[in-house]
């Protein structure tokens, strides 16, 4: 069996038993990366040198009985958003393009330096996260492995084909309006978006800091719990991080789900729902059911305006957190330098972003501008919190929320990018979650007639992220799908 046939932890009892060494591991990673790379293009940029290094020093520390931490050098994939110290991290973007962070983000400290995994790259994504397609990268669009005409999802479209396809064991994502599922739900993987607070955005490069948070995306739900219950906490040098005891969420997952209360919100299997993604989600409900879970009806009746509200809040922020790419403080300047240092940093900006970033700059510094910042900022802010309080009141009557991660399966490359709009509507069933800063899984439940996957999602209440893991790793074992891999892992199309 290949090293991506197996799931993380499986990984980490074969190092132990020294049925595996860690140089190897690492080896065949790049190995594996080598074979696919060309098609999918889920990489921005690799490390290969330092981390078969580490990998050879963590083998040697192992032989001499020291510690080397609980990830036992699993190859993990950063998102080209998250710093990681010296290495480039350009958000996807030409105006970053030379930008190496002088430090570590926190969740880098943590994986890597403290439990020993092991960077081997940055993934690709929609430049600054912005995107449901990974179309928006200023490398050029990441395949999607299950079909390599379509999009792997976005804005962590690299980190989803590269953990479908067997590149890498565990992946880094960020999630701001579902760009962790996304991916996770159209490549066909498990992908968790916490609380907001959970985790610490210390080194995350901003899009719209009110709801980004960074996740998991791995192969199956236990490898998430894992990664999860080493990254939450709370840091001194994030404000937003919440002090609070962070669970033993892997210890969790067996337990038994039958007192649980799942509820259907109707509003998430409404109109543009595709027919074949309803049927699956609903058919996994069933499986719940078997295991013992209860059902009810609850409603999110604000759903309607999420999507709107998402996009005002989202591109204010924006416009506000990107302004410091002038090629002064931040980014690489235009090469034209004539006219005074306003023409600068306007043809610098105009230059480096690109159109979808622009976009959103502009449309977000008009909605904060005097005279409509009533009418669209603060009656966003009004609206996200009746959202917030349509979750607040579901959670009054069940246990976690079960819908479809995604209201259709991948598409094609090309088909929604010059469609802004319809390309927004499909975050309609992951955007609400950001909105509310409450945590939601995505795990694979099934295929459409094209054999594309089909995400699950499960939304928990604040800080349960327990409760969702624990329901998504036995839906997980009861269908029993998630050893499948996508066909551009058996090496084409
Ligand atoms: N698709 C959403 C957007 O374009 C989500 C992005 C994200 O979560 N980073 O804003």
């Amino acid at each position: 069996m290949k090293f991506y046939e197996y799931m993380g932890y499986e990984l980490i009892e074969k190092i132990k038993n020294k049925e595996l060494s860690i140089p190897e591991l690492i080896e065949s990673c790049f190995h594996r990366i080598e074979e696919t790379e060309q098609i999918l293009h889920s990489f921005v940029a690799l490390s290969k040198e330092k981390a078969l290094e580490k990998a050879k020093s963590l083998d040697k520390d192992l032989e001499q009985g020291k510690k080397i931490g609980q990830l036992y050098g699993l190859p993990l994939a950063n998102k080209d958003l998250i710093c990681v110290k010296g290495f480039p991290t350009t958000c996807s973007s030409k105006i970053l393009q030379d930008y190496h962070p002088p430090y570590n983000a926190f969740v880098i400290g943590k994986l890597v330096e403290q439990e020993g995994a092991i960077h081997i790259g940055n993934t690709n994504m929609d430049e600054f996260a912005m995107g449901s397609s990974t179309e928006n990268s200023c490398y050029g669009p990441t395949y999607n492995p299950w079909e390599i005409s379509r999009v792997s999802g976005g804005s962590s479209g690299g980190a989803g084909a590269s953990i479908s396809s067997g590149q890498t064991i565990l992946a880094l994502g960020s999630d701001t309006g579902g760009s962790i599922r996304c991916p996770a739900s159209f490549c066909g993987v498990v992908g968790l978006k916490p609380t907001y607070g959970r985790v610490s955005r210390y080194g995350l490069i901003a899009f719209a800091n009110s709801l980004d948070q960074i996740g998991p995306i791995t192969k199956c739900v236990y490898d998430s719990a894992l990664m999860l219950e080493i990254m939450s906490g709370k840091d001194p040098l994030d404000s937003t991080s919440v002090d609070m005891k962070v669970d033993k969420y892997t210890e969790e997952l067996s337990k038994p789900i039958e007192k649980k209360i799942l509820g259907i919100p109707k509003e998430f299997f409404g109109e543009g729902v595709d027919n074949e993604v309803e049927s699956a989600v609903r058919k996994a409900i069933d499986k719940l059911e078997s295991l013992g879970a209860k059902t009810i009806d609850v409603s999110i009746p604000h759903l309607e305006y999420t999507v709107a509200t998402y996009y005002l809040i989202c591109m204010s922020e924006a416009s506000s957190n990107l302004a410091r790419y002038d090629g002064l403080r931040y980014g690489n300047m235009s090469d034209n330098l004539s006219g005074d240092v306003y023409d600068v940093f306007s043809r610098t900006r105009g230059e480096r972003f690109g159109p979808e970033v622009r976009r959103r700059i502009y449309l977000g510094t008009y909605a904060l501008s005097a005279g409509y910042y009533d009418m669209f900022y603060i009656k966003a802010l009004k609206v996200r919190s009746l959202i917030k309080n349509d979750f607040v009141e579901a959670f009054n009557k069940c246990d976690s929320i079960v819908c479809p991660t995604m209201p259709l399966t991948a598409f094609k490359v090309g088909e929604l990018i010059d469609d802004p709009l319809q390309m927004y509507i499909a975050d309609v069933l992951t955007c609400p979650v950001n909105l509310a800063g409450i945590p939601a899984l995505s795990i694979p439940c099934g295929f459409d007639s094209n054999g594309l996957p089909i995400g699950f999602q499960i939304i928990g209440d604040y800080f349960d992220e327990k409760g969702i893991l624990n329901i998504g790793y036995q839906l997980e074992q009861e269908l029993n799908i998630y050893r499948k891999m996508a066909p551009a892992a058996k090496g084409g199309k």
